[in-house]
């Protein structure tokens, strides 16, 4: 047997073990009156994780803007006429200081980000040291650098990498709207090639892209329906930028928004269902309505690789209000 027929055979014995999320099942759960879906949200919720835990994570930029790519919400396309200065690739030891700040600041993942289509030979090496280094600070790692082939997550897997970043972003029906210069499929390659060599799995989506209700369902049935369910599944409320393609868009009415964090609650039970980009545009009472819907991560710090994000303050003091404490390493 090739090993691409047995990976394909390992992955339908672990679908045959778990059942799949049928679109009717999915769209009826999403649909349902919003006090049943919260109640059962919470319910699952609360089977699988303290319900008054939320982990927290840092995010850093270590390669700014100059991307290929054209993702259509993104401010560091190459593409897009967003203002955004490109940087190089942050310098080894910049990146562990910051990292040790993160950590002192209570954070107890460190998520590294880095703008290109897919990570470069001559880059590998840097990357390998920032994960050896922040593993060493005793920080689990996590690393968004683009498509990635199996070799290459092997090598990342073998430096220590906890977890690897790839959204699918929206369904693959809405995909073609939002990004051309990759595919749905190349996005699924590189899923499974991270998780081929057993390195957890970060992957969600962006929401209020224009997108209809159906496709924030879609998006969701695609995730639950993988192989294994990803360990985070970050949901971005898009925060539109001047000089993107979607620098117009309308914003999602928030009670979608919720629904659709209690869908990815209910549709993927163990897993950390991190609200992620557009924090600062959600009220208090918006937030606190995501947490009892099942959201159990955030990003913390002032910003998320370019974007705006709540001030430490200010989330330490919506936890206080809350009763909110934050996740123990080992749980998160
Ligand atoms: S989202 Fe990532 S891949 Fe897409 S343009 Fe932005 S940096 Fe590049």
């Amino acid at each position: 047997m090739n090993a691409d027929l047995h990976l394909n055979a390992a992955a339908t014995e672990i679908n045959a073990a778990r059942p799949q999320w049928s679109r009717a099942e999915a769209q009826a759960i999403y649909d349902s009156p919003f006090n049943d879906l919260l109640f059962r949200a919470q319910t699952v919720h609360r089977e699988n994780f303290d319900p008054n835990r939320v982990q927290m994570s840092r995010l850093l930029s270590i390669k700014t803007g100059g991307c290929p790519e054209d993702c259509g919400y993104c401010s560091q396309s190459s593409r897009h006429e967003s203002g955004l200065k490109a940087s190089k690739l942050m310098e080894v030891q910049r990146v562990l200081a910051e990292a040790k700040k993160a950590k002192d600041g209570g954070a107890t993942r460190y998520c590294m980000g880095a703008a290109w289509r897919s990570p470069k030979e001559r880059d590998m090496d840097a990357v390998v040291a920032m994960i050896e280094g922040v593993k060493e600070l005793g920080m689990e790692t996590c690393m968004t650098l683009g498509m990635l082939d199996l070799g290459q997550a092997q090598r990342l897997k073998q430096a220590g990498l906890d977890y690897y970043n790839h959204n699918i972003d929206t369904s693959e029906r809405y995909y073609n709207e939002i990004i051309t210069t990759r595919t749905f499929a190349d996005r699924l390659d590189t899923l499974a090639n991270v998780r081929d060599s057993g390195i957890k799995v970060c992957c969600g989506g962006i929401v209020g892209m224009g997108e209809e209700k159906a496709d924030r369902v879609d998006m969701l049935l695609t995730l639950a329906n993988l192989p294994e369910h990803p360990d985070s599944v970050p949901i971005n409320m898009l925060i539109p930028i001047e000089g993107t393609p979607l620098g117009e868009a309308d914003p999602i009415e928030p009670i979608e928004f919720v629904r659709t964090i209690a869908l990815a609650r209910i549709m993927m039970p163990k897993s950390h269902v991190r609200l992620s980009a557009g924090r600062t545009a959600m009220s208090d009472e918006m937030q606190a309505l995501c947490f009892f819907a099942g959201a159990n991560s955030i990003f913390v710090g002032d910003t998320l690789l370019t974007a705006e994000n709540p001030g430490e303050d200010k989330d330490t003091a919506l936890f206080r209000r809350l009763g909110i404490q934050p996740m123990e390493l080992d749980a998160g």
